[in-house]
């Protein structure tokens, strides 16, 4: 469960990630360019927490602009649905609104100034079918030079290393259908191509939550 700063590149282990952070967050040189008000937040799988993240965003930046960032990162895979859900309200990719004693969700239009203050815990659903659960925390806010990119990762997992079951040499695929990490498909290159089908049931092995599922690849 070690992670990396990507600060000052020191390694820790994941329990010493946010004292880390929000020091080496203090003690970094002012950068130039226009300072922003920004979220510190923290990210990790719901059901695999060894796959986590510390990232900044600009808290002018709405819902969806971490929504992307989420999914450019850590998930998309063919563009299924997603929504937050903050104190019990869930903020849809796609509002669904049925009648009025129906379930009434909310646009992620909403400002994450507003919508997540500092020590807010809430949830990240990826694709309604092979959902890729995630569990978020605001921890504080600081100023920085965040106007492009608005998101900036400040530290993140150490990729596990997974051993090909048939010969122990690093795995880099894992057969695709199990919906995860299976370890006891997971192959290198020369057995992959011995041991699964074909070439469509082949996953590479990226660092992510949703390694394995569906058709992601990173
Ligand atoms: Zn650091
Ligand atoms: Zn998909
Ligand atoms: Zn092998």
């Amino acid at each position: 469960m070690m992670g990396e700063c990507a600060l000052c590149h020191a390694s820790f282990p994941k329990a010493q990630a946010t004292r880390h952070v929000t020091a080496c967050l203090k003690a970094r040189a002012p950068e130039s360019g226009q300072r922003v008000k920004a979220l510190h937040l923290r990210v990790e799988g719901k059901y695999n927490p060894e796959y986590w993240m510390q990232f900044e965003i600009a808290s002018a930046m709405t819902l969806y602009t971490l929504d992307d960032f989420l999914r450019q990162t850590w998930l998309d895979c063919c563009g299924h649905m997603s929504c937050f859900t903050i104190g019990g309200q869930r903020y849809s990719c796609e509002p669904f609104n049925e009648g009025l004693s129906g379930r009434r969700e909310k646009s992620m239009e909403a400002r994450l100034y507003k919508a997540i203050p500092p020590g807010t815990d809430f949830a990240h659903e990826y694709d309604y079918g092979s959902t890729t659960d995630l569990v978020l925390r605001s921890l504080g806010a600081h100023e920085a030079a965040l106007a492009d990119p608005e998101v900036r990762i400040l530290a993140r997992n150490v990729p596990p290393k997974v051993r090909c079951v048939r010969c122990k040499k690093r795995a880099t695929i894992v057969e695709a259908g199990w919906n995860g990490l299976n370890l006891g498909r997971c192959f290198c290159k020369n057995c992959a191509d011995s041991e699964t089908d074909d070439e469509g049931m082949r996953l590479p092995i990226v660092n992510s939550p949703r390694v394995g599922v569906c058709a992601y690849c990173g």
